[in-house]
């Protein structure tokens, strides 16, 4: 269905659990396990019934984020329900890919089409800083087990940060030349208190981009999908970049999100939500009214570059 200002809503983001098993210094410093808040969460049948509302009104793609996806034991049975639910025609997933040398087999049987692998650093010491203890070679393995597996196509999620790992900029560009992987660049956002106070770490695309004239710009993106791609000359994948501070999307976004307790929220920048709860543990038919007027509702734009401050960090949101 189209909200108030005319942009077709089809995808779905899901945060399955808050819960992690990284600290990575700009999502959740000192670690965010809140097994509290996590009580209250959405069981498989929960996801289920939402995702065939949202269907209903048009929703066709469905990612699962959290948190950390594959530290739910119940992930594959998530992705079974809605694998089969008319009108899905795509459910990816985005992870650390820590746990996905053991998992992926099992997430590929269950129907997950192809995933995006947030990698912030190559270097064995500096992943082990940024993800609060992470060790690199697990979510290399998972690459490498993802690849062979065909869950492509296979995107890296990097986010840049000025005097951390803006100096493998050029390492993570050799890495699309070298493997079938696109490899994405996304601006930090100020989303949670890192993002908010160091604004300073962004590292803007336009800058990567006018220093690297051998990328070329390939149109292949569509309607609703914030990156832009670039290639150059033997590379097997794709350079793209993801511009949330320094350009946005919001005209063409198509995407609203749930979170694992029963929130939807119609925008990552700004702080609107709608309490899915009550009625999802009451047999209410009201489920698919409350869905239309979340979407038909959804704001004009993210509120990034205002005082905007965000009550959720990625972890509770679901990047
Ligand atoms: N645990 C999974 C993972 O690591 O991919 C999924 C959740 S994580 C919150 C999703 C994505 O959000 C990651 O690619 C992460 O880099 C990104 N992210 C988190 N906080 C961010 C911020 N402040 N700015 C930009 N990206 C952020």
């Amino acid at each position: 269905m189209r909200d108030r200002f005319g942009r077709e809503i089809e995808y779905l983001r899901i945060s399955i659990t808050h819960n992690c098993n990284l600290k990575c210094i700009y999502c959740a410093p000192g670690g965010d396990h809140c097994a509290d808040s996590c009580s209250n969460t959405l069981s498989p049948a929960d996801f289920e019934r939402v995702v065939r509302s949202m269907a209903k009104v048009g929703i066709r793609k469905v990612r699962i984020t959290g948190g950390e996806p594959l530290v739910r034991t119940d992930v594959c049975e998530i992705i079974e329900r809605i694998s089969h639910i008319e009108g899905i025609q795509d459910i990816s997933m985005t992870t650390n890919g820590i746990r996905l040398d053991k998992m992926a087999v099992q997430l590929k049987a269950a129907g997950l089409k192809r995933l995006n692998i947030s990698l912030d650093s190559l270097k064995e010491d500096r992943f082990r800083y940024i993800t609060g203890g992470g060790r690199l070679q697990s979510t290399l393995k998972g690459i490498e087990k993802s690849l062979s597996l065909g869950l492509q196509p296979i995107k890296i999620n990097t986010v840049l940060m000025k005097g951390v790992n803006e100096d493998e900029i050029d390492a993570f560009i050799q890495l699309a030349k070298e493997s079938p992987l696109d490899v994405r660049f996304i601006e930090l956002m100020p989303i949670g208190k890192y993002g908010e106070e160091n604004s300073d770490k962004i590292v803007y695309n336009s800058d990567i981009i006018s220093a690297r004239p051998q990328l070329v710009f390939v149109n292949e993106s569509f309607q609703g999908q914030p990156a832009r791609y670039y290639k150059a000359e033997g590379f097997k994948g794709r350079i793209g970049f993801i511009s949330p501070v320094s350009h946005q999307f919001c005209s063409c976004c198509n995407r609203i999100r749930l979170t694992c307790d029963g929130k939807l929220k119609p925008c990552l920048g700004n702080n609107g939500e709608v309490d899915l709860m009550d009625i999802l543990k009451s047999d209410s038919d009201e489920l698919d009214a409350f869905i239309r007027q979340a979407i038909f509702e959804k704001p004009a734009s993210h509120n990034f570059g205002s005082s905007f401050s965000s009550v959720r960090n990625m972890s509770r949101i679901g990047g």
